[in-house]
């Protein structure tokens, strides 16, 4: 099964791709883990992609739909995967539609008001892509998954986060409407506690 995870930063799409892949045996494909990663190792991707990342804004759809092409022709996406944070503009999914053929769009909907306090508590694992709230972490700064020192993204701190809640509202919001069309979508409420919401993505597979 081919999936797309949408909906704004902070509903939770990573940490609910994460296991439903664990779940489903398929891949996570997360552009923004990508282009974290592409950062770090300083590739000229990553270089391209930063300034855009650290103001909160979107990377040009040219870089992000040639990282996905290249990404879905690997041979672990041949029995399925999710696409987390892809596409998140218009032109993005016309493009995926030549690349790929998706057979479900599952939108996570959360509050604008209860995402800035979730974002704003966020820590990330930079190798494994894991996520905590640091309400969960009692003190701890280590990656239960990996053991690697967590940290709190650059544009998780809160003069970004506006910048990213704009952006999803004007450029990614009309994607619900786009698959909506397409009788694709499923829209789940993201404002329950995490395995509730696990349970609700889970049936809406399977309808
Ligand atoms: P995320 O980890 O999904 O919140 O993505 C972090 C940042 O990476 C976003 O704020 C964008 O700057 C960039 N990014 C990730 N995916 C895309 C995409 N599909 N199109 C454009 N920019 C993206």
């Amino acid at each position: 099964m081919n999936i797309i995870f949408l909906g704004p930063p902070g509903a939770g799409k990573g940490t609910q791709a994460q296991k439903i892949c664990a779940a489903l045996n398929i891949p996570q494909i997360s552009t923004g883990d990508m282009l974290r990663r592409a950062i770090a190792e300083k590739t000229p991707t990553g270089l391209k992609a930063k300034s855009y990342m650290d103001a909160g804004g979107l990377v040009p759809d040219d870089v992000i739909i040639d990282i996905v092409r290249d990404r879905l022709q690997a041979d672990d996406c041949a029995q399925g995967y999710i696409l987390d944070g892809f596409p998140r503009t218009v032109p993005q999914a016309e493009a995926l539609e030549g690349i790929a053929q998706i057979d479900k769009v599952v939108e996570i909907a959360v509050p604008d008001e209860k995402l800035v306090a979730r974002i704003s508590g966020r820590r990330v694992c930079l190798k494994c892509g894991a996520t905590y709230h640091v309400s969960m972490l009692d003190g701890k700064t280590t990656c239960d998954a990996c053991g690697e020192t967590l940290i709190q993204r650059d544009d998780d701190k809160p003069e970004t986060v506006q910048n990213r809640l704009v952006a999803y509202h004007a450029k990614t919001a009309p994607l619900v409407d786009f698959y909506r069309a397409r009788g694709k979508l499923a829209t789940i409420d993201g404002d329950g506690g995490m395995e509730k919401v696990f349970a609700d993505i889970l049936e809406a597979l399977k309808a």
